[in-house]
């Protein structure tokens, strides 16, 4: 049973994500709407820790293409989350050229898992047991490259996540630009940071890193720069931008916050 405070959210979600569809003008025929009422049926608290296991298995991507060969990853949706979706709708942020909104309108398959992923790491509260081996030979785990934080609970089952993924000396990156919902989680669970967890913060505007960070858990400062500005600013772009698991930096302890460039795509 869904309570009022989850059906106004999905009420705005739904209002957002429409908008974001007219706006972006989205070309293919896809009911968004229909697509996110069903990921947020789904009852997992009728699930034995086993079956979530299996859910949260699904979860995982363990194909990744690209920069992010040989890396594992779990995702939620951009399309499912408000804060995202009003930052679409903001001229001003990078979030107004979202890569995954583009990859959810062409992959139909994927934006269905994201969407259900996001309501079982919202939903769920993970245990250490309903949490599957992290069997990565690259020894790296993304948290989110399809979407954002949305809740402190999101927050909790990553840390949880990243505990397991110790186990087997994976070091996991998760990247946000909503770290205040990292604050709020760990106050209201009481979490510790797991030794093996790097926080990325993701700059909200382009050519606009910050001088500081507000929250000590901050690891990295990621920002993307357009090439004007970086030939009028000497911009050094230090991500490796071609292939994460040979780069690594992301997933490196540094001493002190470290400053990631990338040269807008
Ligand atoms: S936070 Fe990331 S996933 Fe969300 S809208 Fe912005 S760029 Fe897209
Ligand atoms: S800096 Fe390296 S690890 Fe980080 S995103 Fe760029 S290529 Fe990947």
């Amino acid at each position: 049973m869904k309570t009022n405070i989850q059906i106004i959210a999905l009420k705005k979600v739904i209002s957002l994500v429409e908008k974001v569809f007219a706006t972006k003008n989205v070309k293919r025929d896809i009911d968004i709407q229909a697509e996110i009422m069903k990921a947020a049926a789904i009852d997992y608290s009728s699930m034995t820790p086993e079956e979530i296991k299996k859910e949260l298995r699904k979860a995982f991507c363990d194909d990744h293409t690209g920069k992010m060969h040989g890396i594992w990853s779990i995702s939620t949706s951009c399309l499912a989350n408000t804060r995202c979706l009003a930052r679409m709708l903001n001229g001003e942020s990078i979030c107004a050229h979202c890569f995954s909104a583009s990859m959810n309108g062409q992959y139909d398959a994927l934006r269905v898992k994201l969407l259900r992923n996001t309501f079982l790491l919202n939903t769920v509260d993970l245990t250490p047991d309903m949490v599957p081996e992290i069997r990565v030979k690259s020894k790296m785990f993304r948290f989110e490259s399809f979407g954002d934080l949305l809740s402190p609970l999101q927050v909790k089952n990553y840390f949880t996540i990243a505990e397991k993924a110790n186990e087997r000396g994976v070091i996991c990156a998760l990247w946000t630009k909503n770290p205040d919902i990292i604050d709020k989680a760990i106050k209201q669970y009481g979490l510790v940071k797991p030794t093996n967890l790097q926080i990325i913060q993701s700059t909200l505007k382009v050519n606009d890193a910050p001088a500081s960070v507000e929250y000590e858990f901050i690891d990295k400062v990621f920002t993307v720069y357009d090439p004007e500005f970086i030939e009028e600013n000497g911009v050094n772009i230090n991500c490796g931008a071609r292939d994460c698991s040979t780069c690594r930096r992301c997933y490196t302890a540094h001493d002190g916050i470290e400053y990631i460039s990338e040269k807008l795509k």
